[in-house]
């Protein structure tokens, strides 16, 4: 399982992107992304999201 952004939700600031450790977080489409193959779970970038559009694809 990999965290999942909501595009409906996000802003666009750009944090998460800046804080994955992984690097997992990318801007594409118009909008961010996590690679789930690269993201190891931390929830760092859940945390930090100034508007809760990060969560567990559960
Ligand atoms: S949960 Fe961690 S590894 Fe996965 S995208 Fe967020 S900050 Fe990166
Ligand atoms: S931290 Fe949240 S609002 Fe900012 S780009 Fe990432 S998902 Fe979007």
């Amino acid at each position: 399982m990999a965290y999942k952004i909501n595009k409906d939700v996000c802003i666009t600031c750009g944090q998460c992107e800046a804080i994955c450790p992984q690097s997992a977080v990318a801007f594409k489409d118009g909008g961010y992304e996590i690679d789930p193959a690269k993201c190891v779970d931390c929830a760092t970038c859940a945390e930090n999201c100034p508007v809760e559009a990060i969560s567990k694809d559960e």
